[in-house]
């Protein structure tokens, strides 16, 4: 983006988010729902709008939206309403859609973020209300004049969490949203899978001014279905709705619809066009009741939010904020540590374990999701090593033995005679004499200035005492000596 564009306006973003709950089931009916599974499987007569059905709210599903509530410090109505939002579209079976509109069972809190440069920023929620998702519209290609409908994700349950106008950037936006996806997932009622729907992000964009009060007009941006998409989307549109403004124009209300390809919005309809959605209360429905005692069951529940976790892991163990994040972001790996830690014997532990876990087994996790060595083995590894059992060289010998699938780094070191360490003291200058005796060629030419056959000592070394000896120590000796 043009860095000039941002010297005269200030963008303002404000973000609404749709989560997709996790429930066993749907919002109102007990039909259970799955990405990718065959079309119009996951039906019944509520999800499809036939006639003379009545919805019953999922008990699972208010629950997790309270959670979220809770995580996020909003205001949580003891009494909310459910209120019909009516459009014409193929995927909406009943012509309208079960939200709440003017009773939202949550207002307020805020989410709370790091920038690129490590401050922390919170941004404010107006809302966060309950509703039921629709069913996907999939459009034939070109050419061909028909469209089909798959009710499978229609009355699955949603979140719908709404900013107030006060995010600054697309790198904020992005920072916004991706903790709040972290949030989600450590709450575990969401996977926030952005390409697979189950996080989708509009964006609400205006520029005003710098130094100007009152809010520019906004435009609405919809199928942001990657970060990438949202960040360059608002990017797009800074610079767009500043183009209008130098050339004395002005910015028109709109929804918009992000064209990926071509990196650019096109308009899905106009203030002139917007949906009268005739919003009223939902006869069908009593009023959402969440007692207190209910909410304080919850709150008893509620798992440690990921900056929390960060800052602990920072403040208990001295680890980088860099590395406290890496955990931070892979909800499966502090417990994994933790337990470690504890295994090994305390917080003292911690930064090595940490080390070899994201050294040794990051890369493993990623890609298949699962951690092949055992807390138990980790910790007993790590506690040889620092008792100058083994040396960190034959950890990796007992490491790679581990990953392969063996247990119990003891045993396997002992079998393979690599316990034990060979110190100063145990030899180690008469073992490199004895080298240099039976090596005079390599000698001369480290004395006429080839060091680097250094190496050549030192690897002997390692072989005769079967990586025990301590390379650090063996290459100073070996440096006495030779010089
Ligand atoms: P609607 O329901 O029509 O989408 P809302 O008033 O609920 O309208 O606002 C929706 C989103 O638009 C909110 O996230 C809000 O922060 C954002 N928003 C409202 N006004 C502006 C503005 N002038 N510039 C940027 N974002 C805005
Ligand atoms: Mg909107």
């Amino acid at each position: 983006m043009n860095p000039a564009v941002l010297d005269r306006y200030e963008p303002v973003i404000g973000l609404e988010v749709h989560a997709q709950l996790a429930t066993a089931t749907k919002m109102f009916t007990a039909v259970p729902y799955r990405f990718g599974v065959e079309p119009n499987t996951l039906v019944d007569p509520v999800v499809l709008g036939l006639p003379g059905v009545l919805p019953v709210v999922n008990r699972e599903a208010v629950a997790f939206a309270v959670k979220l509530a809770l995580a996020v410090g909003g205001r949580i109505r003891h009494r909310s309403r459910f209120a019909r939002k009516h459009y014409f579209y193929p995927d909406l079976p009943k012509g309208y859609q079960i939200s709440q509109y003017d009773e939202p069972y949550c207002e307020g809190g805020a989410i709370e973020f790091e920038t690129a440069d490590g401050a922390r920023r919170r941004v404010t929620l107006t809302r966060i209300h309950l509703e039921e998702d629709s069913g996907k519209n999939m459009h034939a290609d070109a050419g061909a004049n028909f469209s089909l409908v798959d009710f499978n994700r229609a009355g699955v349950p949603l979140v719908e969490i709404v900013s107030e106008p006060v995010i600054g950037s697309a790198a904020e936006a992005v920072g916004y949203l991706k903790a709040l996806r972290q949030i989600l997932r450590t709450l575990g009622i969401c996977d926030g899978n952005l390409e697979e729907g189950s996080m989708r992000c509009d964006a609400n964009v205006s520029i005003r001014p710098r130094g100007a009060s009152k809010l520019g007009t906004r435009t609405e941006m919809k199928n942001l279905n990657s970060f990438k998409a949202v960040s360059d989307a608002i990017e797009y549109e800074i610079e767009r709705q500043a183009g209008v403004l130098d050339a004395g124009g002005t910015v028109v209300q709109a929804t918009l619809l992000w064209d990926p390809a071509l990196g650019q919005t096109k308009v899905l309809r106009t203030k002139e066009e917007a949906e009268d959605y005739r919003y009223f209360p939902e006869p069908d429905l009593p009023p959402l009741e969440i007692p207190q005692a209910w909410i304080d069951e919850l709150a008893e529940r509620t798992p440690e939010l990921p900056l929390a976790l960060k800052d602990r892991l920072v403040a208990s163990y001295q680890l980088t904020p860099y590395d406290a994040e890496i955990f931070m972001n892979n909800l499966e790996l502090a417990p994994y540590f933790e337990r470690a830690v504890s295994l090994a014997g305390g917080p003292a532990f911690g930064k090595k374990l940490a080390n070899w876990i994201l050294t040794e087994l990051l890369g493993t996790f990623r890609d298949t999701g699962k951690l092949p060595v055992t807390a138990e083995d980790l910790a007993a590894l790590v506690v040889m090593v620092e008792g100058g059992e083994l040396t960190g060289r034959n950890a990796k010998d007992v490491f790679a033995r581990l990953l392969a699938g063996e247990r119990d780094p003891r045993a396997l070191a002992a079998a393979a005679g690599l316990l034990g360490s060979v110190g100063a003291d145990d030899g180690l200058e008469a073992m490199c004499r004895e080298l240099m005796d039976a090596n005079p060629a390599q000698v001369e030419k480290y004395r006429k200035g080839k060091t680097n056959v250094l190496g050549f000592f030192v690897g002997e070394v390692m072989k005769r005492t079967r990586g025990k000896a301590d390379a650090a120590a063996v290459t100073a000796l070996l440096k006495d000596l030779l010089s």
